[in-house]
């Protein structure tokens, strides 16, 4: 069995505390749901320090509002909050359905959106006791010098397995940011970066408060698909997600997101020659960016399942979430 070890634990009752507590306390972590965080520390992937526990800012951090035309979430919204939300489901059917799809009912019941979207990236050479890593002698991640899925690898290339990532980029959402220097939107799209070690452009004393989903965004035809190997509690083996806008079969605009390949969700390029296009069939739209898809993403051995596996079925997916997203 696998134990925690012992920790402090630092409960600030607003964000202005919060951030004050990450800036003076440099190993500290924010401490949401849990459900990453806790099994991570058990794991011992983490230099002892304390955990900023969250939960006294939910007052602060927990809603879903139009302002401004925007759509604002909290960023301590459970995920069980957001797949039900009546606002969400009407407007942003894909991230609700993202929401639905991640772990199990009791996982999403305790997880948050702000954890969610600073999920840690995963590796089946990193998720794993100290013991078992000591054993392969451990790698770039963490306490070692070597990756053991690209060989002379000098860069992390853990997955990004966050299931409402890849929906918010397609929606163009961005994150606000605080820290005791004041508060940053940031375009999600900016936030991620391609370094397994840490995939965010978050800094340590900053707190994600808020993703805002512009007006633009909502209402598109939108739709998330997952693959896993069991159909209840599994991360992505592969999980996309696709939005778009159409008027009398001409596309006015057009979004692919795939991810759970490597640190950061894949936005599939080039897809402008398509705009101002008439679409055709749902299916022959979906038959095209899964070419395009197939083209650009390469899975790797970071999943536990078979990557050339993962990348022949891609396209299929793709199409699905188009038909879906159309339908
Ligand atoms: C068995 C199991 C299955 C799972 N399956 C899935 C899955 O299918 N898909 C999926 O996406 N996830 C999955 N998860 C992971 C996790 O449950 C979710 O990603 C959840 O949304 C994480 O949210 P949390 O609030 O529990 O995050 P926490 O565990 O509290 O935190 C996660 C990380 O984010 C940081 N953090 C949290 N909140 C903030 C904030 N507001 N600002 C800055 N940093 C913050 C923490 O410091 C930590 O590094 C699974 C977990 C388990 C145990
Ligand atoms: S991708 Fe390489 S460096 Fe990253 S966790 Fe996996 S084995 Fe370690």
């Amino acid at each position: 069995m696998m134990t925690l070890p012992a920790l402090e634990v630092l409960r600030p009752a607003s964000v202005e505390e919060a951030v004050k507590l990450l800036a003076s306390h440099p190993h500290a972590r924010p401490l949401a749901g849990g459900t990453d965080l806790v099994p991570n520390l058990k794991y011992g992937m983490y230099d002892a320090g304390p955990v900023i526990a969250l939960r006294g800012l939910s007052r602060e951090l927990r809603y879903v509002r139009e302002e401004q035309g925007d759509l604002r979430l909290g960023a301590l919204c459970t995920l069980d909050q957001l797949a039900k939300d009546p606002l969400v489901t009407a407007r942003l059917p894909a991230l609700a359905d993202a929401a639905a799809h991640v772990a199990g009912p009791q996982l999403r019941r305790m997880g948050t959106l702000g954890g969610n979207l600073c999920l840690d990236t995963r590796c089946v050479y990193i998720n794993q006791s100290h013991f078992w890593r000591n054993a392969l002698g451990f790698c770039l991640k963490k306490d070692g010098s070597v990756c053991h899925v690209v060989a002379q690898g000098k860069r992390c290339v853990a997955a990004a397995s966050n299931d409402t990532a890849p929906v918010l980029l397609t929606l163009d959402a961005s994150v606000r940011l605080v820290s005791p220097r004041g508060a940053r939107l940031l375009p999600l799209a900016d936030f991620y970066v391609t370094d397994g070690v840490k995939n965010t452009q978050l800094a340590p004393d900053e707190l994600l408060t808020e993703v805002r989903v512009p007006q633009r965004a909502l209402g598109m035809r939108q739709a998330f698909l997952k693959l896993r190997t069991r159909a209840a509690v599994d991360f992505p083996a592969l999980n996309l997600a696709v939005a778009l806008r159409a008027r009398e079969g001409v596309l006015e605009s057009l979004s692919l997101c795939v991810s759970a390949l490597a640190a950061k969700p894949h936005v599939v390029k080039g897809l402008d020659d398509l705009l101002g296009q008439p679409y055709g069939t749902a299916r022959a739209l979906g038959d095209e960016l899964g070419k395009r898809a197939h083209k650009q993403c390469r899975p790797l051995t970071n999943i536990n399942v078979d990557p050339e596996w993962r990348r022949e079925i891609l396209p299929v997916l793709v199409r699905r979430a188009v038909e879906r997203a159309l339908a």
